[in-house]
């Protein structure tokens, strides 16, 4: 069955492959010797023999694709970004604090995420915004040359990927470079493995799965392990990185759905060749619908070449009477959840991991005859 493309920008599009293992497994789930255990993994003890396997294969498998060192903890965790954006400063903001001070952080405003990632953390410590791209819409990202870090701040917080301004950060900057000694903190929700990570530049990384790794309910957050212990005592204790690490992400029952279903994801991403040879496959895709974009007279996108993201393009119609018919035409050609954002308009197409290369043509294709057929 050739299931319709879906450009959702989250929750999102799974493989069918995973969707169907998952299907056939509900009922009785079996190991991986083909042992069937009588139960459907959402009725099993987190605790028990099965579940522990899978959380561990799920672990060891992220570990492997996205390259984590050692001294990395991988933690699953519940509550999503926005939960992130209070319980990183509840963790993290006393890194390099004076003793009795709640501390400060840095903030790199380059769109919807990051700004409300800086206004969550100022109920929790002293937050400073260290460049902003608001005066531009949000289509740039600033040099981090021109970025003014406060030299006492704990940690940096950037949003790699814009989910909703299609803006992302093609190399992660160096903050020892730029003689700052705060912990680097990425919020990489919606491009997490869709590339290689640098970890030597990470301090901390966080994302829900429902974009690239699976279904919602599952946070990742992956902390250097010297990050640990920091927390604010008001840190609700299932939201102290440290708890969470020393139990193996269970003092208190995982998201043991999710994170079956990411592992079936990740199992996936291996069979595809693994993060190099994904990555490799959403750099042509993206190729291919930006450059679709800027040879058309019709659509256009607003963000600068450098700075574009590969997971989420939005773009817009220069006649804009015209949106309707063409989300009407899309859905009709088997193409779905393209309308944008509500706060930037216009369309969005988000092509994660999941999103073949022919479901990025099939957009392209339909955009083009769209445009000629108004000519
Ligand atoms: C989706 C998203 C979030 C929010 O995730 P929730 O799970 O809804 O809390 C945060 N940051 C980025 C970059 C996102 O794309």
């Amino acid at each position: 069955m050739q299931r319709p493309y879906n450009f959702s920008a989250g929750p999102a599009t799974m493989p069918a492959e995973v969707l169907a293992q998952a299907a056939a497994e509900m009922l009785d789930w079996p190991d991986a010797q083909g042992h069937r255990s009588g139960m459907g993994v959402m009725e099993m003890s987190h605790r028990g023999k099965e579940f522990l396997s899978i959380y561990e294969a799920a672990e060891a498998d992220i570990r492997e694709l996205l390259a984590v060192p050692a001294h990395f903890k991988i933690l699953f965790m519940q509550g999503g970004g926005l939960a992130e954006n209070a319980i990183v400063p509840m963790n993290l903001s006393r890194l390099r604090a004076p003793e009795g001070s709640k501390g400060s952080a840095d903030f790199v405003v380059t769109g919807s995420w990051s700004e409300k990632s800086s206004k969550e953390a100022a109920r929790y410590c002293e937050t400073q915004v260290a460049a902003s791209a608001k005066a531009d819409g949000f289509t740039s990202i600033p040099a981090p040359s021109t970025w003014k870090l406060n030299e006492q701040a704990s940690y940096v917080h950037v949003c790699t990927n814009e989910t909703i301004n299609g803006v992302e950060f093609h190399a992660l900057p160096d903050l020892k470079a730029l003689g700052s000694d705060a912990a680097l903190v990425i919020d990489f929700s919606s491009h997490v493995a869709s590339r290689t990570v640098d970890w030597s530049k990470v301090g901390l990384a966080f994302g829900g799965a429902q974009k690239n790794l699976g279904p919602a309910g599952l946070t990742m957050v992956v902390v250097r392990e010297d990050l640990l212990g920091f927390a604010q005592s008001i840190c609700p204790s299932a939201f102290d990185y440290k708890t969470v690490a020393d139990n193996q992400s269970m003092y208190n029952t995982p998201p043991t759905y999710s994170i079956y279903m990411a592992g079936l994801v990740f199992q996936w991403l291996k069979r595809q060749g693994g993060i190099a040879a994904m990555e490799a496959r959403n750099i042509a895709k993206a190729e291919l619908l930006y450059s679709a974009l800027d040879s058309s007279a019709l659509f256009y996108n607003k963000v600068h070449k450098d700075c574009r993201s590969r997971m989420n393009v939005p773009f817009f119609l220069r006649d804009e009477s015209r949106n309707q018919a063409f989300l009407d035409g899309a859905k009709a050609a088997g193409l779905l959840q393209l309308k944008g954002h509500k706060s930037v308009g216009g369309m969005r197409a988000s092509i994660y991991n999941a999103m073949p290369i022919e479901g990025v043509q099939a957009l392209v294709d339909y955009m083009r005859a769209f445009e000629k057929n108004q000519a």
